[in-house]
């Protein structure tokens, strides 16, 4: 049950602008406890919330969404690539990606953006990362394509994909325009622990490890791994995977998906209101919510 504040019920009146996510399911979707910190710490009268749409009911919902002039929302899984074909125009970015996590609604023409891949950068950048010549990225879903994307536009000429399934890795590669040059090795070859031995960063992609599979982590071969490679895991929950325990334990510097998952969501806000979002605020609200 939901118990408002005193001073709740004056946060919301008929000007207040409608924001929020589509998803199926959305119900632990934490994008509506931090965009609506950042929107109320910057006085913005907009209010943001999840949106339950069944794959069935996409197109009806997104022209829904458009009708009542919502200024935009994000979109998770399992809408991500679908949506595209019902939007009035695509950013290049979320093209190149193949996958649109934001839409912003311009006087009825939805344009369709992907956050995601500056969400990563800036998740470096707020660590002090400097990106070098050689990644290794475990992993080739829609993150992972994501996180391509940004490793690329950061000149980041050297990238090895680790995965289970090199064939389906490829086919991903093919139809990414930053798939160029990118090689898959299975996590089983010689050439894995080769590129691991070169790599500045390697980033999991993969779901291993998140909660509740905590025990599960990628197959790392911990000998061959750069000694200075710093590791980044797209995981948020739990704040430290298997991965980047063992990592830190033997002295590499590691960095957890929450700034991502901030770093996406202040971007989608930036599209829709203009204003840059504090991230502080907005990841407290996350830390606040236990995640
Ligand atoms: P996805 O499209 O389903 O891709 C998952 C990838 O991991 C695939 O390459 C898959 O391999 C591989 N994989 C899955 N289970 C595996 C296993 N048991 N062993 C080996 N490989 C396995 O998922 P996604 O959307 O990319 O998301 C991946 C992760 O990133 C999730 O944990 C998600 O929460 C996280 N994420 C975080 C943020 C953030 O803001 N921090 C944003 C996006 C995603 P196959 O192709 O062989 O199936």
């Amino acid at each position: 049950m939901v118990v408002f504040g005193e001073g709740d019920m004056d946060l919301y009146s008929g000007k207040t602008g409608n924001l929020g996510v589509i998803g199926h399911p959305i119900e632990h979707s934490l994008s509506p406890v931090m965009q609506n910190a950042a929107l109320r710490e910057m006085g913005l009268d907009y209010a943001y919330i999840a949106m339950p749409v069944k794959p069935k009911n996409l197109a009806a919902a997104v022209e829904g969404l458009r009708c009542l002039s919502f200024r935009g929302f994000n979109v998770t899984i399992p809408h991500k690539t679908d949506i595209m074909a019902y939007l009035d125009e695509i950013h290049p970015d979320a093209r190149g990606i193949g996958a649109v996590n934001t839409v912003v609604n311009d006087g009825g023409c939805l344009t369709g953006y992907n956050t995601d891949a500056a969400g990563f950068l800036a998740g470096l950048r707020d660590k002090g990362v400097s990106l070098g010549g050689s990644a290794v990225v475990l992993g080739a879903g829609g993150a992972a394509r994501a996180v391509l994307w940004g490793l690329r536009q950061e000149g980041v000429a050297e990238i090895t994909l680790g995965v289970r399934n090199v064939a389906k890795a490829q086919e991903m590669l093919q139809e990414c325009p930053c798939g160029a040059a990118v090689r898959a090795v299975s996590w089983a070859e010689g050439a894995f622990s080769e590129a691991l031995q070169r790599a500045e960063l390697i980033v999991n992609t993969t779901p291993l490890g998140m909660y509740p599979q905590v025990e599960e982590s990628p197959p790392i071969p911990w000998e061959w791994v750069n000694p200075k490679a710093v590791l980044y895991d797209l995981i948020y929950t739990p704040d430290k995977t298997r991965f980047l325990a063992a990592g830190e334990r033997r002295g590499h510097r590691i960095i957890n998906g929450l700034l991502m998952l901030v770093g996406q969501g202040a971007a989608a806000l930036q599209l829709w209101t203009g204003r840059e979002a504090d991230r502080q605020v907005m990841a407290r609200a996350l830390l606040g919510k236990g995640r």
